[in-house]
């Protein structure tokens, strides 16, 4: 049962400390009475410290490494990551898996390190064009939702980004029908895993404010994660006004 959505702004590779806090400052004051709405934002790591937030805010990191610390060279912990404030992060999102070819136990390692640290990992999962047009969706979303969740039997604090990567920074969302589709079968693995604590599904892939109000009109979706439309304060509001529509009915 989704009781509050979720809405998480993938910043990328984009602004500067400043821009950071200028984005967050504009949004949040731009943003108020949003009960039900948890509103995450997810600036690079230079970013993460600077914004400050507060609930029903939340920051996330982009990524980390799962050690704990010494010896690895660019990476970032996720005690460092908690002490900049931050409360999610966000793992296995099509750009760490294509560009820098992290695969499911990496993955997991992240997901699990993340959840020992209490910090919710928001594991994004998706199917390619090629697996898509090959009718291999389900199986990629099984492997990556099974490799991602390996070792948990218990599924209380995790969040699950549904981006299909054909939808990713490309201007084409999924249909209704694909993300209904994808989203049910998703449920239905994580029910497999643990069917007593609810995992909020988001939907990832192009959203905007002209699409976000069909598709969190579906049942299983539990929110949005938004890139390129996080980036502008206006549009991102935009977005988070449309959820609170059916927040009101
Ligand atoms: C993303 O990068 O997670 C994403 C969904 O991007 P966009 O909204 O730009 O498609």
């Amino acid at each position: 049962m989704k009781n509050t959505l979720i809405v998480a702004g993938n910043w990328k590779m984009n602004k500067s400390p400043k821009e950071c806090v200028d984005l967050a400052d504009r949004i949040t004051s731009l943003l108020s009475d949003i009960k039900g709405i948890q509103i995450i934002l997810s600036p690079p790591f230079t970013g993460l410290n600077e914004i400050q937030l507060k609930s029903p805010f939340y920051k996330a990191a982009q990524n980390c490494y799962h050690k704990e610390s010494g010896a690895y060279t660019g990476e970032i912990s996720l005690n460092m990551i908690k002490d900049c404030g931050a409360t999610h992060i966000i793992v296995g999102h099509s750009e760490r898996r294509s560009i820098f070819n992290e695969e499911n136990d990496f993955i997991n390692h992240k997901v699990l390190a993340a959840i020992k640290n209490e910090i919710v990992p928001i594991l994004c999962i998706g199917e390619s064009l090629h697996e898509r047009e090959n009718g291999l969706t389900e199986k990629t979303l099984y492997e990556q939702l099974m490799g991602g969740l390996k070792g948990l039997s218990i599924l209380e604090k995790i969040v699950v980004a549904y981006e299909p990567v054909w939808a990713i920074g490309t201007g084409v969302s999924a249909n209704k029908d694909q993300v209904e589709q994808a989203h049910n079968y998703i449920r239905k693995i994580l029910n497999s895993i643990d069917n007593k604590h609810y995992t909020p599904i988001l939907y990832g892939g192009s959203v905007k404010p002209d699409n976000s109000n069909e598709l969190i009109n579906i049942t299983e979706v539990g929110g949005f994660l938004v890139g390129g439309a996080s980036l502008d304060a206006d549009s991102f509001v935009s977005i988070v006004n449309e959820m609170r529509k059916i927040r009101r009915n």
